[in-house]
């Protein structure tokens, strides 16, 4: 299996610290608001490395955290009234929701920041000890960045350029560092504010901080993998490197991955542009599957464009899957009983290599449209393949096969809440109107849609009879 490692930009055999085992850390989202589409893509594309590493049999210890304590959950503390942790807790609630419906696994430990002061405060107290962190008139905690020799060394950024770059972003303050280059770790209360006591000031952490306790809490000093969108690399996980590595003296992550970003229409996504998603406005019109499936269809490091087009694209091809496996659960529910026939134990081998195919794409660096493609060619070697007097046997053969790397990419293909008999009556009922009326492709997507839901309808002279698959 090989990974894109954005500290050495080259594609890697991976190899996991320990047999057997996989430590993955993911930054998750800063709760201030319901997550947005673009969140969803490195929940949706680390939860499906994760799927597919489990399916090669490594026991995946994953950990993503809540950034609960930051400047734009105050504010939005201040502006309701209330104490921001009633802020965070009320959308870490919604993005579980999201979620879940987006069959994103819960992680193994999904950490607070605000439940992990102390051991901040440890490794602040440490990174001061060994000459790395300084503090300030104030109380501020500065990491002195020249102090780490490898900063840098995850973005391919140099000191001195970015030492010119960042001279004119001094702002008030700031002036008490020792260098421009200088991240804070710590910094002083300001009135309103949730804070905590410290040896330097009542405060509150900087942001990247608690990436790098929380990893090391919950995975150890050295992982395997971290991941977070490509906006994260600089600065968040270059600090996060220079905090951990200085503090552990030992390297932090082996593998960087990062996700591209998702884009609206060609453009940026921006509340000011008016072209802004939340996850839950998707729900409104279509099945969060959808956007799974869409997320998917692109390889997490190409940039993707949301349009509303695309997502009806995305709309037909999961039905089209969908459809598929009820009719193979149709086959495996009415096939004949016998063992496969010789004819269908040699077409077993060649769907076999479907399997391999797709693992082949998912072992290149995770392509998961390359994985799609493939799932794509199995459902088109199903419907030709299976039909009347197919055994059951090899129906299910087949069925298993698309489920399997349908589990993997963390899609749902079967519909398993039952309909009740007089939903599906109505429904035939608007079949037979939409038939009158000679509009044929309303009467299949009808069709389809109660087949999709397990109901399958035979046309008789006596009329429409329907069972249940
Ligand atoms: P934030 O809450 O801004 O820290 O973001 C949480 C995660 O979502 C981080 O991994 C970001 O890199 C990622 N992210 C934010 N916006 C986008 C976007 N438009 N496309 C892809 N990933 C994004
Ligand atoms: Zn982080």
């Amino acid at each position: 299996m090989k990974i894109f490692n954005t500290l050495t930009r080259t594609k890697q055999e991976f190899v996991p610290l320990e047999e057997g085992k996989v430590k993955m850390y993911v930054c998750g989202p800063t709760v201030y608001n319901l997550i947005h589409i673009g969140n969803a893509r490195p929940m949706i594309v680390f939860d499906t490395v994760r799927r597919y590493m489990e399916h090669k049999g490594y026991e995946v210890n994953f950990v993503s955290n809540f950034t609960d304590v930051d400047d734009k959950i105050i504010k939005k503390a201040i502006e309701e009234g209330v104490d921001a942790s009633v802020i965070s807790q009320r959308y870490i609630a919604e993005c579980k929701k999201d979620m879940a419906a987006m069959n994103v696994k819960p992680a193994t430990t999904h950490p607070l920041a605000t439940e992990e002061i102390c051991g901040m405060l440890d490794m602040i107290g440490d990174l001061i000890e060994k000459g790395h962190a300084y503090v300030a008139a104030d109380g501020t905690v500065y990491f002195r960045t020249r102090s780490f020799k490898e900063y840098g060394k995850l973005s391919h950024k140099n000191l001195d350029d970015l030492q010119g770059g960042n001279r004119s972003l001094l702002v008030s303050g700031e002036d008490q560092k020792e260098d421009p280059l200088d991240f804070v770790l710590w910094k002083p209360k300001k009135d309103g504010e949730p804070y905590w006591e410290s040896p330097w000031c009542n405060g509150r952490p900087g942001w990247h901080i608690e990436c790098s306790v929380m990893s090391k809490k919950y995975l150890g000093e050295k992982i395997d993998i971290h991941a977070g969108g490509e906006d994260l690399v600089f600065p968040h996980h270059e600090n996060e490197i220079a905090q951990s590595e200085a503090a552990n003296g030992t390297e932090f992550a082996k593998y960087w991955m990062h996700n591209a970003f998702l884009n609206i229409d060609n453009k940026k996504m921006s509340k000011s542009a008016g072209n802004f998603f939340t996850v839950r406005d998707i729900s409104e019109k279509y099945d969060l599957q959808v956007l799974r499936f869409f997320m998917l269809s692109a390889h997490y490091r190409s940039p993707l464009n949301f349009s509303a087009d695309l997502m009806e694209a995305a709309k037909n091809g999961l039905d089209r899957m969908k459809t598929c496996v009820s009719s193979l659960n149709y086959a495996m529910e009415n096939g004949a009983e016998s063992d496969l026939t010789a004819a269908e134990a040699e077409k077993v081998e060649e769907a076999k290599q479907f399997m391999d195919r797709f693992d082949q794409a998912m072992d290149d660096d995770f392509n998961t449209a390359d994985a799609i493609s493939v799932m794509f060619e199995l459902v088109k070697f199903a419907n030709t393949a299976v039909g009347e007097g197919s055994t059951k046997a090899f129906a299910k053969v087949v069925c298993d096969l698309l489920l399997e790397m349908a589990e993997i990419c963390g899609l749902i293909l079967e519909t398993k809440t039952e309909m009740l008999d007089a939903e599906i009556e109505d429904l035939i009922a608007q079949r037979q109107a939409a038939r009158k009326e000679k509009n044929f492709a309303r009467a299949d997507e009808i069709r389809n849609e109660l087949l999709e839901k397990g109901i399958i309808l035979e046309d008789t002279r006596e009329g429409v009879k329907w069972k249940r698959a």
